[in-house]
């Protein structure tokens, strides 16, 4: 036993002193090993901080659907070991030499995307989510300015990243409410910016989960009249209590009835399989379905294009630019919207996943770090 623990302290140590010597940070977090595995704790290292880069001691992270689709490889295959979670907020503790946007002390936030290529007509029109060469994603993807290493996400205790994909976050802001902003926040507020809401409009909002609650939130702000479409009565309360006019749990005929050619604008953030052509039929003529919730591809759901009783526009939306992530962020924070959260130590993680596949959170789990020890 004790020769074991000698083995497991010096090979940390060298471990740390090669991290040292390289530059490189020593990280710490919890992983997937395996697509339908648990997540369980992994020591790894993130690339040095660049001149451009900030270290990010991770304070908070929340727990996305999006999490759990991609490291259970709904989406694509994926590799392993593989760190989750792009709902981050930390304290800065290291800024490159050329770094101006942030200093030591402050509060930073990282979302779905860590890097793009800067310079494709997407990149230059700060829509760098669809940038067309060389975009990173937080966690699961190959870095290719860092030698192609696989990017780790937010279980874990710092991040490096370039200053311009961090996000600035007040001092004062309510930080374990802060990290959900950076992805359920940012991808509702978009395409509710982009359906150019005027007060009054009818809308609805399809699924009242984690970003179901924050496109209620936003869209009663905005002034429109939102209806909430979910699976059951349990969440009714709730979404009056968020200002939406009315609840349909779309189990029961009696809610559904009447419907049809209602809505100007539908914002669907449904994570499994649905028809979509029930809510295609309730929109006006001119109406737009805007979707975001992305099913497994097993469970894709598929656009009928008989469609043909109205003039109807089906879009999709993937989260936002940084540019606007960082609008959405001092949106919420000046308009006082928030998720509301339920913060879990990391240990409970692989829990919160099955209470989220099986519809059991109201409304966004989010990890303390600080319990990561
Ligand atoms: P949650 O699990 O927190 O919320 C989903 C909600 O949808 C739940 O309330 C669920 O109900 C409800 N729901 C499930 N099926 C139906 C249905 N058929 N009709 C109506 N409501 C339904 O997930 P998130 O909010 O975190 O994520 C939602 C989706 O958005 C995921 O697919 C995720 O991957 C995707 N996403 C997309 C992004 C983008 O950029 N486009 C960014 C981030 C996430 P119940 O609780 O009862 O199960
Ligand atoms: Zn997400």
């Amino acid at each position: 036993m004790k020769r074991l623990f000698f083995t497991l302290a010096t090979t940390l140590l060298a471990w740390n002193c090669f991290a040292q010597n390289t530059g490189q940070v020593p990280s710490k977090g919890y992983a997937l090993y395996t697509a339908n595995g648990e997540l369980k704790p992994y020591d790894f290292t993130r690339h040095a901080v660049g001149e451009n880069d900030i270290l990010i001691e991770t304070l908070y992270c929340g727990v996305c659907h999006s999490d759990i689709h991609q490291g259970r490889g709904d989406w694509s295959p994926q590799s392993y070991p593989l760190v989750t979670g792009h709902e981050i907020v930390g304290r800065v503790a290291q800024v490159g030499a050329k770094v101006t946007k942030f200093k030591v002390g402050d509060y930073a936030g990282v979302g779905c995307m860590v890097n793009a290529c800067r310079h494709c007509e997407y990149c230059e029109a700060g829509e760098e989510q669809y940038c067309l060469d060389g975009r990173v994603l937080t966690y699961g993807d190959t870095d290719v300015y860092h030698d192609k290493e696989l990017s780790q996400g937010g279980y874990s205790n710092n991040i490096v990243v370039d200053e311009n994909f961090a996000i600035t976050v007040p001092a004062d802001a309510p930080m374990e409410k802060v990290g959900p902003l950076m992805c359920a926040g940012i991808t509702t507020y978009s395409p509710l910016v982009h359906a150019k809401l005027k007060k009054g409009d009818k809308i609805g909002i399809a699924g009242f989960g984690g970003l179901g609650h924050m496109a209620v939130q936003y869209a009663v702000s905005m002034g429109a009249e939102v209806t909430v479409f979910d699976l059951t009565d349990e969440k009714r309360e709730e979404a009056l209590a968020y200002g939406a006019v009315r609840y349909v749990n779309v189990k029961k005929e009696t809610d559904l009835k009447g419907l049809d050619n209602t809505f100007r604008f539908i914002l669907s953030t449904i994570p499994s399989a649905y028809d979509p052509m029930m809510y295609v039929n309730m929109l006006k003529v001119d109406g737009e379905l805007a979707v975001v919730g992305m099913p497994a591809l097993k469970d894709a759901p598929a656009v009928s294009i008989m469609a043909m009783r109205g003039r109807k526009k089906v879009w999709f939306s993937l989260i936002g630019g940084i540019r606007e992530t960082q609008d959405a962020v001092n949106y919420s924070i000046t308009h006082n919207i928030y998720p509301k959260v339920e913060v879990i130590p990391i240990q409970k993680i692989n829990e919160a996943w099955r209470n989220v596949v099986d519809g059991k959170v109201h409304f966004r789990y989010v990890i303390d770090m600080g319990s990561l020890k």
